[in-house]
């Protein structure tokens, strides 16, 4: 037997076990139960509501929410909201499909929330728009696949930045990281293009207000004005304002690895890229862009990052904090690591109730 025949008997065995595997992956559980790794089953859509004001100047976002067995959640079905978990819609229910990010409790039963972006002649988000109540709609989750985990690294400080409905996904990760005691606190940016897109405001306000300090938001506007928001793109003199304890007015000239863990107050005013700006920071704790209290600047070793967004969007962030000091191989607050259930089973995240 020549090896060319060999590589084909080893091509059509391997052909033969995935589809037996397939089979019987399919076969767990009810035909209810989602199924991760593109294997698409069919949910029922129960409600539709659309989150921003019609006279918007953005696209529109509205919340679909999916029937589960009444007592099945996405934290039952393995979902891990805390490491970023997202289910995928597939417009015809044979592979690919977009992803998504849960925006409801994971361990609410019965059902759960997607808040979608419309875009015109968008594929799947119009097709969920086109989607009547009653309905049903192909989802796998959950994503990305059983063999890619994440491993979350831990910070004392957490800086987040979202972009638009990149949000879906932090606000998870957010509630995640509140969750451990560890985390001393975590600061998100939310990079709008209007502030009528601000359809999370009063669920963010409420995190801060139950977060004992810990937790604040501050909005940057690029298209828009709005009393207390910052304005215009994610810049590393943008970041400055937004994140005054976690990125030093020093940083755009200290070397990555060993920024000032402290500075005083007066080196922080003479900054001349510094800019005080009155900023909507939904918390009332000191940590205010207008007034940085420097006793509470940390060292870069405790502070960790994540973005959501766009490809382009996450790279330009990771890119820009690289400009104020951090170094990027050190500060994203999730890894990619290989998982193997039996093997190398994936960390939970804090969210995670054991
Ligand atoms: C991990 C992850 C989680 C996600 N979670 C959510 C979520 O919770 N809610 C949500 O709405 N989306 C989310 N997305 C984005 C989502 O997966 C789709 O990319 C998005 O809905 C567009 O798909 P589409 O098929 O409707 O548009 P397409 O058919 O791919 O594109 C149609 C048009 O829209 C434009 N377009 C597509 N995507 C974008 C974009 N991101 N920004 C600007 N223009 C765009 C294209 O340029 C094109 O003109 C997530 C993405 C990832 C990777």
């Amino acid at each position: 037997m020549n090896a060319g025949s060999i590589v084909l008997i080893i091509i059509g065995c391997l052909f033969v076990l995935y589809h037996i595997w397939r089979a019987w992956y399919l076969s767990k559980g009810s035909e209810h139960d989602m199924k991760a790794i593109n294997f698409f089953r069919s949910f029922k859509l129960i409600s539709k509501e659309t989150l921003t004001p019609e006279e918007g100047k953005g696209l529109p976002i509205r919340k679909f929410t999916f029937a589960l067995p009444e007592q099945q959640s996405l934290a039952s079905l393995g979902f891990d909201m805390g490491l970023g978990d997202f289910v995928k819609v597939s417009v015809n229910g044979r592979g690919g499909g977009k992803a998504y990010s849960p925006t409801s409790d994971p361990y609410k039963k019965g059902s759960f929330d997607l808040m979608v972006k419309i875009y015109p002649n968008g594929k799947v988000s119009g097709y969920l728009d086109q989607t009547k109540i009653g309905e049903t709609v192909y989802l796998s989750g959950p994503g990305p696949v059983p063999w890619i985990g994440f491993k979350r690294r831990q910070a004392k400080h957490v800086g987040l930045i979202a972009f638009g409905i990149g949000i879906t996904e932090l606000k998870a990760i957010a509630i995640s990281e509140l969750l451990d005691p560890h985390v001393k606190s975590v600061r998100l940016l939310w990079a709008l293009s209007y502030w009528s897109d601000n359809f999370m405001e009063k669920e963010l306000e409420e995190m801060v207000k139950q977060s004992n300090g810990r937790f604040s938001v501050v909005y940057t506007l690029s298209r828009d004005t709005h009393e207390g928001c910052l304005s215009g793109r994610v810049s590393s003199k943008l970041l400055r304002q937004a994140f005054p304890n976690l990125i030093s007015s020093l940083s755009s000239s200290s070397s990555s690895s060993a920024l000032q863990p402290e500075l005083s107050e007066a080196l922080v005013n003479e900054n001349e890229d510094y800019q005080a700006v009155d900023v909507k920071i939904a918390d009332t704790g000191a940590d205010t862009c207008n007034n940085p209290n420097t006793s509470t600047l940390v060292s870069v070793n405790d502070v960790m990052w994540l973005a959501a967004g766009t490809k382009q969007m996450k790279k330009d962030a990771y890119l820009t904090l690289e400009q104020v000091g951090y170094d990027k191989s050190s500060i994203l607050l999730y890894k990619q690591v290989p998982t193997l259930p039996c093997f190398f089973p994936r960390q939970s995240s804090p969210y995670v109730q054991n």
